[in-house]
C-alpha cells in the first residue's frame, strides 16, 4: 500500500515540476562556471611580464630640478629578507616600511608628480636611463677615440 503510494507520488506533476526547477536553476550555475573555467584558462594564458621594479631619474623639462620615480623593488626584497630573518619580523612587514621609506626622501616619488616640486609648473618629465657602472658596461680608458 505504502509502495504504491510512493509511487503515484512520483510520477505526480509536483515532482516533476520539482525536478525541472531544480535542473533550471542550475542552468545559471552551469554558466557561471563555463565563464569561470573560459576567465581562468585566459588569464593563464596571458601571463603577465614580471617586470623588475627600478628607481629611475628623470629631469624637469623647465628646470632641471632631478627627481627619482620609483624603488628598486628587487633590492629591497633582499635587504628585507635579510633583516626579516635576522630579527625575525615579517618580510612584507619590513619590505613595506623600507619602500615607505625609500620613497620618504627628498625628491622621490612612487609614480612622476604632476607638478614639479622645482618651478611648481605642470612638469613634463624627461626620463634619465640608468647608467651601468658594472665593469662590463664601463668602456675601457684609451679604447674610446
Ligand atoms: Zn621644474
Amino acid at each position: 500500500m505504502l509502495g504504491e503510494a510512493m509511487v503515484l507520488a512520483m510520477f505526480s506533476g509536483d515532482v516533476w515540476a520539482l525536478v525541472f526547477l531544480a535542473l533550471m536553476l542550475k542552468i545559471p550555475l552551469i554558466g557561471l562556471g563555463v565563464a569561470l573555467w573560459f576567465a581562468i584558462k585566459r588569464h593563464d594564458e596571458i601571463k603577465p611580464e614580471v617586470v623588475p621594479l627600478r628607481s629611475q631619474m628623470a629631469l624637469c623639462g623647465y628646470c632641471g630640478t632631478r627627481i627619482t620615480v620609483g624603488y628598486d623593488a628587487n633590492l629591497l626584497h633582499e635587504q628585507a629578507h635579510r633583516i626579516g630573518t635576522r630579527t625575525g619580523e615579517a618580510v612584507f612587514d619590513v619590505e613595506s616600511r623600507l619602500v615607505r621609506e625609500s620613497l620618504r626622501q627628498p625628491h622621490h616619488y612612487a609614480s612622476e608628480p604632476r607638478y614639479c616640486p622645482g618651478c611648481g609648473d605642470q612638469a613634463v618629465w624627461t626620463p634619465i636611463e640608468p647608467i651601468d657602472l658594472s665593469a662590463s658596461g664601463r668602456p675601457r680608458l684609451g679604447q674610446a677615440g
